[in-house]
């Protein structure tokens, strides 16, 4: 069927990083920018400066080679059309898709994502009202987040949540405000409101939304035969997760209790999530979703014919250098 050669076109996994420039307070300390990036062969270089045991130093290089690779120039338009431009067509033919930016507190992420559910929705509303005029398809909006595996709304006072699957396999999350929209400046302020609950959470330090994973999700609906009656049936589902610090996962050593569950709570979240990926490549029948709340709110996203880009972001300077390197290593284990 021509339906399933066009969804096939896309690729199932794609992993891109996304490396950003130096910023002011790095500069003023003189950092030195670390990575190479050579787009034309997707691949970057890492080079660490080491240390002898006489104390001299030396350098060693660390290769990777991704799907694709950013440098500090590409814009914001282009990390859309890298990543999620291709996969909007095949949410209105059934398929789930996920992406996810993964990285240290301050490597890009939100900087990242933010702007992507927007373009998506652009684009997704343009086929709603002229490609596929008046055949019954709408877009739904929701925004939560998971924080010490938790689920909160945060389009709705930060409403706790909880989860079950109905009948037919699908996830359910009782009680989340699902917005229908029309317009894309309904968009802006639903994206804009969700992530000024999310970073001013419960002590108002944007810390704390370093902890949480963000989950922002545009669902396709259609209503059957026009039937206003009935329920409309989801369609495809197209998720953005703006995923905890990486490094928050570390934070098992930590003083403080609150935080020691917290950072095993993360740690546990993104080994589940890497394993979910790489099972969802292997077309292996199990999935091993229930490790962590991140995986089986998106166990439905894990399935099948789903799609997932993973946008990893990564730092310049040298200070961040073991991050950079574990980030990188996550990815390509993903890939
Ligand atoms: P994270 O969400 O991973 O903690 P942020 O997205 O908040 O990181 O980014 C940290 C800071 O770096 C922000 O001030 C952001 O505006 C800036 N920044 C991140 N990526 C870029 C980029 N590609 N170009 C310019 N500034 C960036
Ligand atoms: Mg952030």
């Amino acid at each position: 069927a021509p339906e399933k050669e066009k969804t096939s076109n896309v690729a199932k996994i794609k992993v891109v990083v996304r490396k950003r420039p130096l910023n002011k307070k790095e500069l003023a300390k003189n950092e030195e920018d670390i990575i190479t990036v050579e787009p034309h062969s997707n691949s970057l270089t890492v080079h660490e400066t080491k240390l002898k045991v006489d104390l001299t130093e030396y350098m060693e290089k660390h290769e990777f080679v991704f799907d694709a690779v950013l440098n500090e120039e590409v814009s914001n338009d282009e990390v859309y059309h890298e990543t999620v431009e291709p996969i909007v067509p095949i949410i209105f033919q059934r398929t789930k898709a996920t992406c996810f930016a993964y990285g240290q507190t301050g490597s890009g992420k939100t900087f990242t994502m933010k702007p992507l559910p927007l373009k998506a929705s652009r684009d997704i509303l343009r086929l709603v009202n002229h490609t596929y005029r008046s055949q019954g398809f709408q877009l739904y909006f929701s925004f939560f987040e998971i924080y010490g595996g938790k689920l909160f709304d945060l389009l709705n006072d930060r409403k706790k949540l909880c989860m079950r699957e109905d009948g037919s396999k699908q996830v359910c999350i009782v009680g989340l405000q699902e917005y229908k929209v029309s317009d894309v400046e309904t968009i802006m302020e639903l994206i804009e409101r969700g992530n000024a609950t999310r970073s001013t959470g419960t002590t108002g330090a944007n810390e704390e939304s370093s902890r949480s994973h963000a989950i922002l999700q545009l669902v396709v609906k259609r209503s059957v035969d026009g039937s206003e009656s009935k329920p409309p049936r989801v369609v495809g589902k197209l998720s953005f997760i703006d995923l905890a610090g990486s490094e928050r996962g570390a934070d098992t050593t930590d003083n403080d209790k609150q935080t020691r569950m917290e950072g095993a709570e993360i740690n546990k979240s993104l080994l589940a999530l890497k394993e979910c990926i790489r099972a969802l490549d292997n077309d292996q029948g199990h999935i091993p979703f229930r490790g962590s709340k991140l995986t089986e709110v998106l166990r439905d996203s894990f399935v099948g014919n789903s799609r997932t880009v993973m946008i990893s972001c990564i730092s310049p300077n040298a200070g961040s250098c073991e991050h950079t390197l574990n980030t990188l290593r996550y990815a390509d284990r993903v890939k």
